[in-house]
Formats: C-alpha cells, structure tokens, sequence
C-alpha cells in the first residue's frame, strides 16, 4: 500500500459521507444538534480538494487530510477525526509504503489520538465504540495470520457491530450525554460516519495491486 491507496481510501469515504450526510444528521437530529452529516461532508470535501493533486509520501498525507479536517469542520468530530488521521500519518512517517501491520499501528495511533482529545471509553457511545473493535480485531486477525483483505472486512464487521451496539447506550461523552436517558434507543451519529470510514478503508486497500 502506498500514497494511492491512502488517496482511495479518503476519496471513498469522501464519497460514503456525502452519500449518508442526511442520514447521519437526522442521528444527530435525534441526540444533539443536527450537524454531523454537514460537519463530516464539510470536512471530507475538503480534505479531497487538499489532496488532489498533492504528491508525498502516505503519511503525509494523512497528516495533511488531518490538519484539513480540523480547520474545516467547527464540531467535535473535527478536531477528533483530525487528530486521528494527524497521529496516523505521524506513525506511518516518511516511508513510501506500508505493509498491514503498519496500516494496523496507525489505526491504533488514530484511536489513542482520539481518546486522548475526548478522553471517551468504550460504552461511552461515540465514534470509539466503532473504532475501537475495529482496530482491535485488525490486529488480532493479522497476529492470527490472516491476510490483510479478511482481516479488514472482519475488522469493518467488528466495528459495524460496535456502531449498532451504541444504540440500547446513554452517552456520557459529547453533546448526546447532556439528554442522559433520553440518549438510549438512538444510534450514535459518530460511531456510524466512523464505520463509513472504515469500510472506505477496506474497499480501497482491496483494489491495491
Ligand atoms: P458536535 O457534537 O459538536 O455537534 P458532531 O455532531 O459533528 O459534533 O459529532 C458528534 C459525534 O462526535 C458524536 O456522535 C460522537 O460519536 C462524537 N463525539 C462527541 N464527543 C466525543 C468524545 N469526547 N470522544 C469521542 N467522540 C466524541
Ligand atoms: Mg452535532
């Protein structure tokens, strides 16, 4: 994999959140203030515009999509998603290339990047109850010696499942904890763009030659 394959994956989940924005701002509608779809398409058409044409390294251009994420989107799902993909293209470093267990500790510097910024645990009912098991199963799924296609659709599985286990949670992070109760029986709109974006990641490492 190399600066392509990072290019596809953040076109295609460019893609996927422009597609879903209205479904994932009626989420939003549900449990805080209605923006999420906006926030992210915002974002992510940002960040395709900063990348058309740019040429380096992969990491750099995830730090570059990162940094364009935070100055474009004012909610908290900004500066969280940028963070990530900032720490991201920081662990990947100068290389030209990257193998899958590399994709794998970028993701896991993508998730504490997250945690760190919004201090967020697993049940809290945000984007890391997608992210998470996500990153977790990656690596449990390589270490096992899967090979990295399977071991992404069960790592994009995983995360899925995550995303519709916010639904029955109260959220105690974010915009959504201050309805306490009247959060539970909604899906947490980040936890569902989180899992858009790691189905773009799947798609487009599985076309990589
Ligand atoms: P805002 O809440 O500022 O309107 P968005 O609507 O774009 O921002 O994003 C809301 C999403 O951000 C939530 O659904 C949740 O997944 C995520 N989120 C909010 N606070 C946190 C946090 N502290 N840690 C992780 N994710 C969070
Ligand atoms: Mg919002």
């Amino acid at each position: 994999m190399d600066a392509e394959t990072v290019k596809r994956w953040l076109n295609e989940a460019a893609a996927s959140v422009r597609e879903q924005r209205d479904y994932l701002t009626q989420l939003d509608a549900a449990i805080g203030d209605a923006d999420h779809g906006t926030n992210m398409d915002r974002g992510f058409t940002a960040v395709v515009e900063k990348l058309d044409g740019l040429e380096g390294p992969p990491g750099k251009l995830l730090t570059t999509a990162g940094s364009t994420l935070v100055s474009t989107v004012g909610g908290a799902s900004g500066p969280l998603w940028g963070t990530a993909l900032r720490r991201a293209g920081r662990a990947l470093g100068d290389a030209d290339d990257f193998d899958g267990s590399e994709l794998a500790e970028a993701l896991d510097a993508a998730l504490a990047g997250i945690v760190e910024l919004g201090a967020a645990q697993e049940g809290d009912k945000t984007m890391v109850d997608a992210l998470a098991p996500a990153v977790r199963m990656l690596r449990s799924r390589l270490d096992a010696g899967s090979p990295l296609g399977e071991a992404l659709a069960e790592a994009r599985a995983a995360g899925e499942e995550g995303m519709r286990a916010t639904t029955p949670l109260q959220a105690s992070k974010g915009r959504a904890s201050y309805l306490g109760e009247r959060s539970i029986g909604h899906q947490d709109p980040g936890a569902t763009s989180t899992a858009l974006i790691i189905a773009a990641l799947e798609r487009s490492v599985a076309v990589s030659p």
